[in-house]
């Protein structure tokens, strides 16, 4: 941890620190094993009684330099890297849910994590409870039973654009003895910190704005160290008592604040192995490196098209957190006063078929399934990335089936307005 360095310093000197005569760069240490001297000390890392690599499916030195740096943004205690960003969110429940267990989700979370969640985990026996971001405290609470294990929201949905109020979640979930995942891909930490306003674990697709070229996919998970597994010990016994898979250790008696991140490194990505490549891991480096700035200029270039999107005629309705007309405006100022993300959404006065139109009259912005990189992109999430589900499923999850999707870049401001311009025209 590099203590009392601001967030821009933090982008590029944290993780890897070398020290006299090693690489400047973070090493890419593209190997799969790791040599011993002894075979006691050997047998030592694999009972987590020392610690070390031996096997890259468990860990590898050049994620752990990256997921510190993470941690170090979200101000964390731990983190790891994962392959995906469903990896992400798999492992961040999985770790503390099995058969038999429930859950609560936002509804308006990313379509991935809906189906990760109602549809495989389900069949995994992890029952789940969908509520409404904006329902009031006591219908949150009424969501909760006696097995349930954990609160899953995103900051900012994608693509519903709902900015979550972490607040009112977090007391939901610690009322009831359990943690708040929060998944916060969009703002990333360098717009918004959920530890600080009570979430416990974070989870992100570090594909979307932290890697930020749309080069390599990629997740991450970061544990706050602050909620106390002890005082909720029959509830998660999986930290709390012996793990015979590792000689009987109790994570959370032996590693504390790592408990978490130890536990899904050490039985998770141990079973699983949905590990981030080396290489993957570099390259989200270099990302990370100028996240700052390019968050500041996604923010900056989307509130301007956000205004110039809402005073067009063809336009029906714009949503941008940033927006002083959006009903989330409050919120975002509170929790992310630098500014939100670069993602906005609207609908055409002609509806879903305009839409189809207007895409494909667009030259910069590409219609691509992806969102939040260098390059303007734009997508119809009713035809494309939420197309399995039905219209009521779509409405619930805040997606309107005229709703576009629209990712803005880093290319200069002017081109993308003229080029939405000539589309709408
Ligand atoms: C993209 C995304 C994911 C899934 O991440 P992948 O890296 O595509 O696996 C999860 N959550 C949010 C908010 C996302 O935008």
């Amino acid at each position: 941890m590099l203590e009392g360095y601001k967030k821009e310093t933090l982008c590029i000197q944290s993780g890897w620190k070398p020290v006299n005569g090693q690489p400047r760069v973070l090493p890419i240490v593209q190997s799969t094993t790791f040599k011993y001297d002894s075979s006691e000390q050997m047998g030592r890392l694999f009972d987590l009684e020392e610690s070390g690599y031996f096997y890259t499916r468990l860990q590898n030195p050049t994620n752990d330099y990256v997921a510190q740096k993470i941690c170090d943004l979200e101000g964390g205690a731990a983190a790891m890297l994962t392959s995906s960003g469903q990896a992400a969110n798999y492992y961040a429940i999985f770790n503390i849910c099995q058969a038999g267990d429930h859950m609560i989700l936002s509804a308006t979370v990313y379509g991935g994590t809906f189906n990760l969640i109602t549809v495989t985990m389900k069949k995994m026996g992890i029952d789940c409870t969908i509520v409404d971001p904006d329902a009031p405290e006591e219908e949150l609470a009424a969501a909760f039973k006696d097995n349930t294990k954990c609160v899953l929201a995103e900051t900012i949905a994608n693509p519903a654009l709902v900015v979550l109020d972490i607040e009112k979640f977090a007391r939901q979930a610690h009322a009831h003895g359990v943690p708040l995942i929060i998944d916060n891909t969009f703002p990333t930490p360098i717009n918004c910190n959920p530890f600080a306003w009570g979430a416990d674990i974070i989870t992100h697709s570090t594909t979307k704005y932290m890697d930020g070229h749309a080069m390599s996919v990629g997740g991450a998970i970061v544990d706050s160290g602050n909620f106390d597994w002890e005082s909720q010990a029959d509830k998660f016994p999986g930290l709390t008592t012996p793990d015979d898979s590792y000689h009987g250790i109790t994570y959370t008696q032996k590693f504390g604040k790592a408990a978490y991140i130890t536990k899904a490194t050490a039985q998770l990505m141990r079973d699983l192995g949905s590990i981030q490549s080396p290489q993957n891991a570099f390259l989200l480096n270099v990302g990370l490196e100028t996240l700052s700035l390019r968050m500041e200029r996604h923010c900056y270039n989307a509130l301007r098209v956000a205004e110039y999107l809402e005073s067009h005629e063809k336009i029906a309705w714009v949503n941008y957190p940033g927006l002083k007309s959006s009903r989330y405006y409050e919120l975002a100022q509170k929790y992310m006063p630098k500014g939100t993300c670069g993602v906005i959404s609207f609908g055409l006065k002609t509806g879903r078929n305009g839409a189809r139109d207007v895409m494909d009259k667009l030259k910069l912005a590409a219609i691509v399934t992806h969102v939040a990189d260098a390059r303007t992109c734009v997508l119809h999430p009713a035809s494309h990335t939420h197309r399995q589900m039905s219209d009521d499923q779509l409405t619930k999850a805040g997606v309107a089936p005229d709703l576009i999707r629209f990712s803005v870049g880093l290319e200069h401001i002017d081109d993308i307005i003229a080029d939405l311009m000539q589309a709408l025209c």
